[in-house]
């Protein structure tokens, strides 16, 4: 994929001796001799450029290059044609749809360095496209800087971290305190890679790389300390900031005491400030850290950092019991005094012990924060010693979210199948197409895992149309084969079909892949449904007059209820797994399976239940009136041998029994 590109020609001697060249100097090279046969090495051949002829019969390299244009955004158009034909070819250039044009006959010197330019060109692009996306979704303050220095775009979070709205064309150690400035300066950060500064108006910053391509990079600075915070508040001369607090904890761990870290959230504080106001949620903070002040008294060092978290730090303790009465004393008297709106304020508390839980001081502290944020989210817990596993878990998801950017481009997915039984026809009549990610490091992901995740920052469009592209080709490929495979169920969602182009795609890639709309159908999930009726009614009756059918997935899990349903065009319904899984024992279950399915058959839909495991399940919901299950029962989500496989011995089986 790196160096991949596509040659298009109706001269069989041109490609060969392009072939030649271009093999000579590394490239990877594939070969068509029209347009159309282009587009159809494209379905399956991820390349980065396409070098074409323009005179060629039936499609001209100006139409093919309009189309990949649309089709595939990203990959760099160059046209190699004769002097005659620059009028026509100014035109693609003009729209963008090609990047170069070059002349015949070519010298290989000239050609090969074009090339390199437009592989150059690939990788900005994308980088481009990719950033525009993280700015536009991320809650973080993101900065596009290219090198050296030069800011290039920046989010709304980073203006206001900045505390400037107009940034763009600025040098980002303009920003800076003076000392950090040459840090900054002789630092290259690459992803992953983080590094500490403050800004002139005293923020503290921890800025690290999200991406980067070989002319810039995007930064995410995230504050360590909310300055404007400390500085308006109050005056309280014995709170320090991030830094302070970084080297009292250092003496502490050089000097081989003890000590224990407390930090301490108000829960939901963005949301009391938006209904408080700023000011009034403000002086809450202040009236806090005064009673934490008074409490602690001579026993320890308060802190203030970003996202309102305070820190205690208390030296001396000798045992866990020491560090939790001295917490509970200290934190107790304070709970109970501050009320926001008549309403007590709820905390999250997680503390660590030095050196036990760490003792490199800039570590444990972030670690510290990172986790109590993550604990401030989950209402049930209130108290908790840090937790090292589940840090790495989250930074394990953030290290995911990075990956997830590249796994299209890097083939790191690929499909499973998982078969469907239909009872009344005693035969497979059908499977749904399941996506799987194999990541070099990280092993097999679950997409239970990386689908939510690519939703919320932003790579689910990417993925959703590797996945449909995937289908279509396997599920044409199929039927020329003879397979008879019933229907083919692709899950959609909600974002890809929010997409404006989404209709257009789907039609222009049916007719490319050849693929008969009838053989597919689209899972979408009730909850997404249910949030964007007005907005999905249109879209579903288009895919509906397509012919493609549609079902609900997840059925179940959301608010379940049906009446809204008979509006829309869907076929099918699907039961939830977690709605079944007691079937077996719960009468309640049963009855509650049974009325679905009825209200289901009113509206002519077909019901599937998913995650069905054993025999007495199965028997159970066939007797209810289900009209088809889909679960380890029958058979696991399968590779692609493996489900035709199965396929075939299902075909002699219901031989057998006719
Ligand atoms: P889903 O669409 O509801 O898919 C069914 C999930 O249940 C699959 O998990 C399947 O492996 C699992 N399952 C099926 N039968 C059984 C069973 O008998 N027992 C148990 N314990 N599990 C069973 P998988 O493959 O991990 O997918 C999880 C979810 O990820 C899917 O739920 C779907 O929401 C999402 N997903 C998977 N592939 C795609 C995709 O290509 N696009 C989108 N947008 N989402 C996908
Ligand atoms: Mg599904
Ligand atoms: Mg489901």
């Amino acid at each position: 994929m790196d160096k991949s590109v596509l040659l298009v020609d109706d001269e069989v001697g041109i490609l060969k001796a392009l072939t030649r060249l271009l093999t000579r100097s590394g490239y990877s090279v594939k070969v068509a001799q029209s347009g159309e046969e282009a587009l159809n090495v494209l379905l399956n051949y991820d390349c980065k450029v396409v070098l074409t002829d323009f005179r060629m019969p039936y499609m001209d390299g100006g139409e093919l290059l309009s189309k990949i244009k649309r089709l595939y955004p990203d990959i760099v158009g160059l046209v190699l044609s004769g002097y005659s034909d620059f009028e026509s070819v100014k035109s693609l250039l003009n729209a963008g749809s090609a990047y170069r044009y070059l002349q015949k006959p070519w010298e290989d010197e000239e050609l090969t360095k074009e090339l390199a330019h437009a592989f150059m060109h690939y990788d900005q692009q994308l980088f481009q496209r990719q950033s525009q996306k993280m700015l536009l979704v991320s809650p973080d303050a993101l900065l596009e800087i290219s090198h050296p220095c030069k800011i290039t775009q920046a989010n709304i979070a980073a203006r206001k971290l900045l505390g400037s709205a107009v940034i763009e064309g600025r040098s980002f150690d303009e920003f800076l305190v003076e000392p950090d400035r040459v840090r900054w300066q002789e630092q290259t950060l690459t992803v992953g890679q983080s590094m500490s500064i403050r800004l002139l108006n005293h923020t503290e910053l921890e800025v690290s790389c999200r991406l980067a391509c070989p002319s810039g990079v995007i930064l995410c600075l995230n504050p360590v300390t909310d300055v404007e915070l400390l500085n308006t508040a109050f005056e309280l001369p014995s709170l320090l900031n991030y830094q302070q607090l970084i080297s009292v904890i250092s003496q502490y761990i050089n000097s081989g005491h003890s000590a224990v870290l407390v930090v301490i959230k108000i829960r939901s504080f963005e949301l009391w400030s938006r209904m408080i106001g700023y000011s009034e949620a403000q002086r809450t903070i202040e009236d806090i850290a005064l009673l934490l002040c008074n409490s602690m008294g001579a026993q320890g060092q308060l802190a203030l950092l970003a996202n309102e978290q305070f820190v205690l730090f208390l030296p001396d303790v000798v045992s866990e019991l020491d560090a939790l009465q001295k917490t509970a004393s200290i934190i107790d008297p304070v709970t109970g005094k501050v009320n926001l709106i008549s309403s007590k304020l709820d905390y999250a508390v997680s503390y660590c012990l030095i050196p036990e839980d760490g003792d490199e001081p800039r570590t444990v502290l972030n670690n510290l924060l990172l986790g109590n944020l993550m604990m401030a989210e989950d209402p049930v817990r209130m108290f908790m010693r840090y937790d090292q596993q589940a840090i790495e878990r989250k930074k394990h998801q953030i290290s995911l979210n990075q990956a997830l950017y590249h796994a299209v481009k890097q083939r790191q997915l690929f499909l499973h199948f998982q078969a469907k039984f239909d009872f009344a026809k005693y035969s497979l009549s059908g499977c749904e197409a399941l996506i799987r990610w194999q990541h070099p490091e990280f092993g097999m992901v679950s997409p239970a895992l990386f689908i939510p995740l690519a939703e919320q920052h932003g790579q689910m469009v990417d993925i959703g149309y590797w996945v449909l592209k995937t289908a279509f080709i396997t599920a044409a490929k199929w039927r020329v084969e003879g397979i008879h495979f019933g229907k083919m169920a692709i899950n959609i969602s909600g974002r890809q079909l929010m997409e404006p182009d989404f209709i257009h795609w789907i039609k222009h890639h049916i007719q490319l892949t050849g693929v008969e709309p009838t053989d597919l159908e689209f899972e979408l999930t009730e909850t997404f449904l249910l949030n964007n009726l007005e907005d999905c009614a249109i879209t579903l009756k288009a895919i509906a007059a397509l012919g493609i059918s549609i079902a609900i997935d997840d059925f179940g899990t959301g608010y379940s209820s049906l009446s809204y349903l008979s509006k829309l065009p869907i076929n099918v319904l699907k039961i939830d797994r977690s709605l079944v899984l007691d079937i077996e024992s719960n009468l309640n279950t049963e009855s509650l399976v049974a009325n679905v399915v009825r209200l289901a058959h009113d509206l002519n839909m077909k019901v599937v239940v998913e995650g069905i495991e054993t025999l007495d399940q199965l028997n159970i919901v066939k007797s209810l009136g289900c009209d088809v299950v889909q679960g380890y029962c029958i058979s696991k989500p399968q590779s692609e041998e493996e489900y035709l496989a199965l396929l075939t011995s299902f075909e002699s089986l219901s031989a057998t029994m006719t």
